[in-house]
């Protein structure tokens, strides 16, 4: 049986000691986060993680979703009492305004408790989280009464929220979508068509459920610019609050899919279903980038929770199961063998995704920092450094995020031999899990290019170059002192290459816009490489400050292998974009 133990302490040092988590204790919010606050707030998350989710982690993968001849659907066996007790433990609120029933907190405190949820149970995580999504896109988009009828119901929980984007002839190209919207001259809409793919779309945790959904009011321009966004919950809501008629909304099927069997993937027939507007006609992807961008943070969370989960219990198979000899000699010679964690190979693997979790968690903080200064920030020149920071990172987040999720949950399957080949142990389960990351809000070869495209060169390149200024000025406090070498030394030939390959799209993707497809990807990992190799220089001047400490030694260690072992690969990254999109493009489509 897999376990899992929520990062708190890392969590915490992180906030406080690497990220200076309290010197924004001036914006709403922050100062009712005091650290005894904080401390308290992320123990409970980690509690309830540990104890109320990850146990049934394993039961809704064997169990899944079940769909009724009605077209209800059962989630498993203890997902609604795990639900239950996370709603009513006020998580779904904890950043949401006070006014609207939340916390009030920061964003960056919901970010780490994502992240404590994903890896306890990825499936059952999806409800609260899409949940969430929905109330952002409300709170930036809704009108008034939109915000005051939907959101406090779905901070409570016993409303969820559900993002519907996908038809079976789009999902990337949202500018193909078919479903129709017809004023009903009342200020309403009759939303008709089918959305496939939809988390959640229906289920038994929530008395009503709250559909976001683009369509295409009639008469409406071809192609993104004539998509809007519409609130169509499954029970209308009468005008004193209380649920009325079920709408035209349906789930036709679920979906059997590889992993996140806890979570229901549905098709959403939309039959006439009453719809509002949010925010103004033909706008409706502006209003969804919202859900999509905060989703997109969300789901590179989810990348590092199975990251570290899989990590967590390939160290405790490590840790105990017996095989071979050290190569330095008998390291348990009063046993049959070794545990395997005496070997190399195994610490390579081990070593690679505990410094890929640490620098990753200390990414999504930093970034979630950034979000909270974006919404709450008085300061417009604050406002705006966070908000490029936020453009540029979110598809490093993602896309680097859940590609490297997924190849270390192989990597600690590995660990396992054979037994993590069968599903008992449950590593299978994490492999499967984890996968959807890579695919879903935007497949992580969009993200690439999402990077390139468009946020690469917004506003003349100032969002890297502003990333790029700091890590400088951080290499430069920090070159002459000796312990730091080892970390600003690989760090500086990591920012080399991304200037390099910064400079060459810059000369050669203008005029041939293959040669940016076709390194896309390998951008987006050099950049990931880099900004993890500026958190763990961070966290190593932090650690070198408090040395003496087990656990800040550990952190040296760690730090050391992600230079030595990882940050290097951007040289073969910049090396791949260099070589330009020709190989890549020259077999003519009939030769495959
Ligand atoms: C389990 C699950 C849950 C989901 N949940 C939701 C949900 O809640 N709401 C929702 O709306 N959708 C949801 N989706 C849909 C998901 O977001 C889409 O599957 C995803 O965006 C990709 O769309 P697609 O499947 O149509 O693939 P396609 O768009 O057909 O893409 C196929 C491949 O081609 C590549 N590709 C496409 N266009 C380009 C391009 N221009 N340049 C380079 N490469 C390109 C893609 O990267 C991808 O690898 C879910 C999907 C799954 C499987």
């Amino acid at each position: 049986m897999p376990s899992y133990r929520a990062p708190v302490e890392d969590t915490l040092f992180l906030l406080n000691d690497v990220l200076g988590f309290h010197r924004y204790d001036n914006l709403p919010g922050f100062a009712e986060a005091s650290p005894d606050v904080v401390e308290a707030v992320l123990t409970e998350g980690a509690k309830l993680a540990d104890t109320v989710l990850a146990p049934v982690n394993r039961a809704g993968d064997l169990e899944g979703c079940t769909r009724g001849a009605d077209g209800s659907v059962a989630t498993p066996k203890g997902f609604k009492a795990a639900y239950d007790a996370y709603a009513q433990g006020g998580w779904m609120g904890l950043s949401v305004p006070e006014e609207l029933g939340g916390q009030g907190l920061p964003h960056t405190l919901n970010t780490a408790m994502q992240e404590f949820v994903s890896g306890a149970n990825l499936a059952l995580g999806m409800y609260p989280g899409l949940t969430q999504g929905a109330i952002a896109a409300l709170l930036v988009h809704g009108s008034e009464e939109q915000k005051q009828a939907y959101i406090p119901k779905m901070v409570e929980g016993t409303w969820t929220g559900t993002m519907n984007l996908t038809e079976p002839h789009c999902g990337t190209d949202l500018g193909l979508l078919k479903t129709k919207a017809v004023p009903n001259g009342d200020g309403s809409y009759s939303l008709t068509g089918t959305k496939i793919f939809i988390s959640a779309g229906e289920h038994d945790l929530s008395e009503n459920i709250v559909h976001l959904v683009i369509a295409r009011i009639e008469g409406a321009p071809a192609g993104t610019k004539g998509i809007s966004l519409f609130v169509v919950p499954k029970f209308l809501v009468n005008a004193d609050g209380s649920l009325g008629a079920r709408n035209g909304v349906t789930c036709g099927s679920l979906e059997h899919k590889m992993g996140i069997h806890g979570n229901s993937t549905c098709v959403m027939n939309y039959d006439g279903a009453t719809g509002w507007l949010v925010g103004e006609a033909n706008r409706g992807l502006n209003a969804m980038f919202v859900m999509m961008n905060e989703a997109r943070l969300a789901v590179g969370v989810q990348g590092l929770g199975q990251s570290e989960v899989a990590y967590q219990n390939a160290v405790a198979y490590a840790k105990d199961r017996l095989q071979g000899r050290a190569l330095t000699g008998a390291a348990s010679p009063d046993k049959a063998a070794d545990p395997i964690i005496v070997h190399p190979d195994v610490r390579r693997t081990l070593m690679g995704i505990r410094a890929f979790n640490e620098g990753a968690r200390a990414l999504v903080l930093w970034t979630a920092l950034q979000s909270d200064i974006v919404h709450r920030s008085q300061d417009a020149k604050q406002r705006q450094a966070a908000d490029d920071h936020m453009g540029l990172m979110t598809p490093v987040v993602k896309g680097v995020l859940t590609d490297r999720g997924f190849a270390n949950a192989v990597e600690a399957q590995q660990m396992f031999g054979g037994h993590g080949y069968v599903e008992e142990w449950g590593m299978s389960q994490f492999v499967r899990d984890a996968r959807i990351a890579m695919i879903y809000e935007g497949a992580n070869g969009i993200q690439a290019m999402d990077l390139i495209g468009r946020k690469l060169p917004r506003d003349g390149g100032r969002a890297m170059m502003a990333f790029l200024g700091e890590v400088q000025t951080f290499i430069k406090d920090h070159d002459e002192a000796e312990a730091m070498k080892p970390f600003v030394q690989p760090l500086q030939a990591a920012v080399n290459d991304l200037q390099a390959a910064t400079m060459w799209f810059m000369q050669n993707a203008l005029t041939k816009p293959d040669n940016a497809g076709a390194g896309a990807t390998d951008y987006m990992h050099l950049l990931g490489l880099t900004a993890l190799g500026y958190m763990w220089a961070r966290i190593a001047k932090v650690a070198q400050e408090k040395a003496g400490d087990a656990r800040m030694e550990a952190k040296l260690v760690t730090g050391r292998f992600y230079m030595e072992r990882i940050l290097p690969e951007t040289t073969l990254r910049l090396a791949r974009i260099k070589t330009g999109a020709d190989s890549t493009m020259a077999l003519a489509a009939e030769a495959f």
